[in-house]
């Protein structure tokens, strides 16, 4: 564990990158709303910090360690919730970041859950199918009973699925005794349906990033028929927003991964390149359909829709005077930084937050966990039509706060959100 001294010159220090760029957006959001000073101490700071190193046998024999982080940021609304990323880029302040960014993603959509993230520093490409299990396996163990399924529940985020969950799930239970084993099915959310998973978990953040996009089309007498639109990361997040806006008539016209970028101003067929991925080890690099572009024409091109799906900080001073986009909806966590945000809200580019856009995720996982801790199984339309009222009330609302206090919708987001965690601290009080 990181000492009470470290953890607060490394929060109130914050270097560039996302903690930086989520303590801003906190402050600027505690100025508008006069957050009450204690209350902005306790938000402004991770709750737990849990740092392991653990070994694990490679496939040759050799053994190497890893390096494993779950951040728990705030429980005041309900059990920490958060997903698990395995990433070279995942540390201590990435942990953080993304820790408070689901804080207020559970409480702008209203659910009993708190905030939390964590990971693996690794490039899984480089290990195979049983490393990867041996390490997620190892992973769990280490974290032990940090996590719990009224405690801390994680979820699948950047490289981890639900084979992943799945792993977690089964050495959680197997760590445990034979009385508690079957009534821990939701100390993680995202499995697989066979293995206590919901259905629709799987499409619930590409479906909630379509939802976003539809709601501002329709709140701005858009027709998102013939609307091109263009997609950074076509993992699951990218796929399913890209599915269902093709559905609705919108045409994909780019994506970029990191093999690389591919342009098709007439089309990209998105099961044709999702196929094609599937046998070119999940790349978009060499797609038949599309010609190569460089990676910096990317967010240059035109286009109405932007779906940032990757990582954080892709969208910065540096491209975000290139954006031709009328609309960003941000599928990833913080993937635009404060001062591309800036200059974009300036030239009249709108902003759907990560913590709006890309919470059909979280929600879907909210609707397993219920599921798993009341013997429940919902069909596939019943957690599709609830997903869509939850981000209906979540949109409208932040719609009037955006027009009630004069606001773009990251900050009327995080008014909401914070609103809610301060009303949640007034009336509790501080122990002792
Ligand atoms: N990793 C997803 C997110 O960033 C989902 C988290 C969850 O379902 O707990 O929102």
């Amino acid at each position: 564990m990181i000492t009470k001294e470290e953890k607060q010159e490394k929060t109130q220090k914050p270097k560039q990158g996302m903690l930086d760029n989520v303590m801003r957006q906190f402050n600027n959001a505690s100025d508008k709303i006069g957050l009450d000073p204690s209350i902005r101490k306790i938000l402004g700071i991770t709750n737990n910090e849990l740092v392991v190193h653990f070994p694990v046998k490679m496939d040759n024999g050799s053994v190497e360690v890893f390096t494993g982080y779950r951040v728990q940021h705030n429980n005041a609304l309900g059990p920490y919730k958060g997903g698990l990323r395995y990433h070279p880029t995942v540390d201590l302040d990435a942990a953080r970041a993304l820790a408070m960014w689901m804080t207020w993603k559970t409480s702008l959509a209203g659910l009993p859950l708190g905030g939390a993230k964590g990971g693996i520093q690794i490039d899984p490409s480089r290990y195979s199918t049983g490393e990867l299990e041996r390490i997620t396996r190892r992973f769990t163990y280490a974290l032990g009973d940090n996590i719990g399924p009224e405690l801390d529940i994680p979820a699948p985020d950047v490289n981890t699925n639900a084979q992943t969950m799945a792993w977690i799930l089964d050495t959680y239970m197997s760590t445990k005794s034979p009385n508690e084993r079957s009534t821990n099915l939701h100390v993680v959310t995202g499995k697989p349906v066979g293995a206590g998973g919901s259905e629709g978990r799987d499409r619930a953040t590409g479906y909630g990033v379509y939802l976003s996009v539809k709601f501002w089309a329709e709140h701005n007498n858009i027709d998102l028929q013939g609307r091109k639109f263009i997609v950074q990361g076509f993992g699951n997040v990218g796929y399913w927003a890209s599915l269902f806006l093709e559905m609705e008539g919108a045409v994909l016209t780019a994506v970029q991964d990191a093999s690389g970028s591919i342009f098709n101003p007439d089309g990209i067929v998105v099961d044709e390149l999702s196929e094609y991925m599937a046998q070119h080890d999940h790349k978009i690099a060499g797609f038949p359909g599309a010609d190569r572009i460089n990676n910096d024409e990317f967010f240059a091109l035109d286009c109405d829709i932007c779906i940032p799906a990757a990582l954080g900080n892709q969208i910065t001073e540096k491209n975000a005077g290139d954006i031709k986009a009328l609309v960003i909806a941000e599928g990833a966590n913080g993937p635009t930084d404060v001062q591309a945000e800036k200059m974009l809200l300036d030239r009249g580019v709108a902003i759907i937050p990560d913590i709006l856009c890309n919470s059909g995720g979280v929600i879907g996982s909210y609707f397993e966990w219920l599921q798993n801790r009341n013997g429940e199984i919902w069909q596939l339309e019943e957690v599709m039509e609830k997903l869509r009222k939850k981000l209906r009330e979540s949109f409208t609302r932040v719609m009037k706060v955006t027009e009630d206090r004069e606001v773009d919708m990251r900050t009327a987001a995080f008014i909401i959100a914070m609103e809610r965690l301060e009303q949640a601290y007034r009336q509790r009080g501080i122990f002792p």
